[in-house]
């Protein structure tokens, strides 16, 4: 009866019962005789006249027939054999005798007759049917709109929680291999559960996967599912939160119990922390009982059943530090497993799985590529080979070339080129902006390697000094901070130097150079006048966040050091660059003429030798 789903269908079949209603009833009944109104006298009158042969009682009100039309004067043309009256209050007493007495038919009628039952049935349940019809054709086409609708409140949505088969295996997964073998127990369970179970071992129930967006957590908990082969069940708590109160609690309820019918399988619940925020860290601006009902229910399902089941539940978040306790708790979410974004070699790999199926030209070196791309995960380097395909087939090229990924590069990482006409006075200005902080780039002892430098217009800058290290560094030294600083402040040094004045150009750099420096005093104990104390004020939920931990008497120190620290690098960096004033002029000339240079150029240009060191991309504007 699947056509009695649709709304017109229904519609229909009322109009088609309607229709039939007025067909039978009014088209197709038998047309009443005609029948006049006559006064309850002329009716009297016409008994003893023996005119009157049958009349049928109901009450008060009679209605007759008679052998010769009557009206309701004897000389009204209105007339006929059909007649009705009414007998009036005061009973006339003699009428049924005299009635009798003229073999007039008598017929009676009870005075409330019978309603008849289909009118029974329609009073009593036509509103409620009309009502439950109503609500119906509504949840139809909130089901269509949302997917949900009103009775679906509660129930799983099919696309939502029918568990997929994931074809994807560990082999499409590259560059964190920590994570793969950790991983890899849950698969060996999934597949032979029983094994586990006669040895007793204990599986985590609850696998907690930590990282940053885009660095692959999704598509691991899947490889996981794919590589065991069991139905794969997703859902994002973020979702929960537009919910209605209760209504995430029982998906979440729904959610288990599929999953445990389809066992053994895996459930992902991804940006756990959307729901598992702290409940007891910070003030909760938002009271959201939802979120808390969902937790709480994940809980309770977490703690009913048993990872024999065959159940594991994965989830993904970007940040541990904030979950509630009771998450993490054993037999819940005891198992973590930490995602970082690859490192050169892993950015390799990755790439290597994203070009699978894409034409390489001869000249593409994916290992150069990924050296290139420090700091980029899983998802940016996929972006990174889509929008090098996309170029390349602009082009109309066979194959994707070097080229058109050191195009996407510079897109992903500074944005589109600008086309905007800049006064040959500004070009000159921002080539010697660039150019002091290039040069500084190759001057100070420990800084990054200049890869590029340009003058074209890109995203909001004007121009753009391209610095990368040559592999990845997690720990960095205070003679490398200050060179960041340092270089960071060439653009602005070199405006002083050569146009004694300031431009608003060194925005960014500034904002960068007092980032760093804030770091280094109050987080990292880089001053001697601070200490090694960390006052670093992390960002927390709630209005307890703005609270300092420490003395207004140390915010100035902080303040000071923090000056300090700038303003020693900013004398550094115009010191460096007045000595080195001809390689300036040299370089800001090359660029004029130019627009972009390469590191073999800039070295050329100011016939340095590259540095020897390592550290993470920068890239000053
Ligand atoms: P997360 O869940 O951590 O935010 P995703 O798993 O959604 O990240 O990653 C998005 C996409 O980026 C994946 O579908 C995949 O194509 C690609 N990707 C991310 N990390 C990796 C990786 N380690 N190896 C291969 N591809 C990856
Ligand atoms: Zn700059």
């Amino acid at each position: 009866m699947d056509w009695l789903r649709r709304p017109r269908n229904w519609i229909l079949i009322g109009i088609l019962i309607v229709l039939n209603y007025v067909v039978v009833n009014v088209l197709l009944a038998p047309q009443p005789p005609k029948q006049v109104t006559i006064p309850y006298n002329v009716f009297r009158a016409q008994i003893p006249a023996d005119n009157v042969t049958s009349v049928t009682i109901q009450g008060d009100s009679i209605t007759g027939i008679t052998k010769n039309p009557v009206g309701d004067t004897p000389t009204s043309k209105n007339k006929a054999t059909h007649f009705a009256t009414v007998k009036p209050p005061f009973a006339d007493n003699e009428l049924l005798p005299l009635l009798l007495q003229h073999n007039v038919t008598i017929s009676a009628q009870p005075v409330n007759p019978p309603t008849p039952l289909w009118q029974t049935l329609l009073f009593s349940f036509g509103p409620a049917i009309l009502l439950i019809g109503g609500f119906l054709y509504l949840n139809r086409r909130a089901t269509s709109a949302a997917g949900g609708g009103v009775f679906g409140i509660g129930q799983s949505r099919a696309r939502l929680y029918d568990p997929e088969r994931p074809a994807t295996t560990f082999a499409d997964v590259a560059g964190i291999d920590d994570a793969k073998a950790e991983l890899q127990e849950i698969v060996d369970f999934l597949r032979q559960p029983q094994r586990y179970q006669r040895l007793g071992g204990t599986v985590p129930k609850g696998v907690l996967l930590i990282g940053p967006p885009g660095t692959g957590k999704t598509l691991l908990a899947r490889a996981v599912a794919g590589e065991a082969g069991v139905p794969f069940f997703s859902v994002s708590a973020a979702e929960f939160i537009e919910m209605i109160v209760g209504v995430g609690a029982s998906r979440v309820r729904d959610l288990f119990n599929k999953a445990r019918q389809a066992a053994p399988a895996i459930i992902f619940i991804d940006e756990l922390d959307a729901i598992g925020r702290s409940r007891s860290g910070g003030v909760r601006l938002s009271g959201n009982d939802e979120q808390e009902q969902t937790l709480n229910q994940i809980l309770t399902e977490m703690d009913g059943f048993d990872s024999r089941e065959g159940v594991i539940v994965l989830a993904a978040t970007n940040r541990a530090d904030v979950l509630d306790s009771a998450l993490l708790r054993p037999g819940r979410f005891d198992r973590r497993v930490v995602v970082q974004p690859p490192d050169r070699a892993g950015r390799m790999a990755i790439l290597m799985i994203h070009t699978r199926n894409v034409p390489l030209a001869p000249d593409v070196d994916l290992n150069e590529l990924a050296q290139q791309t420090p700091g980029f995960v899983g998802a940016d380097l996929r972006n990174l080979v889509n929008e090098a395909a996309l170029l390349a087939a602009r082009k109309d090229r066979d194959a994707v070339g070097m080229e058109d990924f050191s195009e996407a590069i510079e897109k992903v990482l500074l944005g589109a080129e600008r086309k905007i006409m800049l006064s040959q006075e500004d070009r000159e200005r921002v080539a010697y902006h660039e150019s002091g902080h290039a040069l500084l780039g190759l001057l100070v002892p420990g800084a990054d390697p200049v890869r590029k430098v340009t003058i074209v217009p890109r995203g909001r800058a004007l121009g753009v000094t391209v610095q990368s290290p040559v592999d990845d560094r997690f720990n960095y030294t205070e003679e490398y901070l200050r060179a960041r600083i340092v270089g960071a402040l060439g653009g602005r040094g070199a405006e002083l130097l050569v146009y004694q004045m300031a431009t608003t150009g060194a925005e960014n750099d500034l904002q960068q150079v007092t980032m760093i420096a804030r770091e280094m005093v109050v987080r990292f104990g880089m001053s001697s006048k601070v200490g090694p104390l960390n006052y670093s004020t992390e960002e927390g939920p709630g209005p307890l966040a703005l609270q300092k931990p420490f003395s207004d008497a140390t915010a100035a120190l902080i303040d000071e050091e923090i000056k300090r620290i700038v303003q020693e690098c900013l004398m550094e960096a115009e010191r460096l660059l007045a000595e080195n004033r001809s390689r300036l002029d040299a370089l800001a000339q090359a660029l004029l003429a130019e627009d972009s240079l390469d590191e073999a150029e800039i070295l050329r240009v100011t016939g340095l030798k590259p540095q020897v060191v390592t550290a993470a991309m920068t890239a000053a504007r």
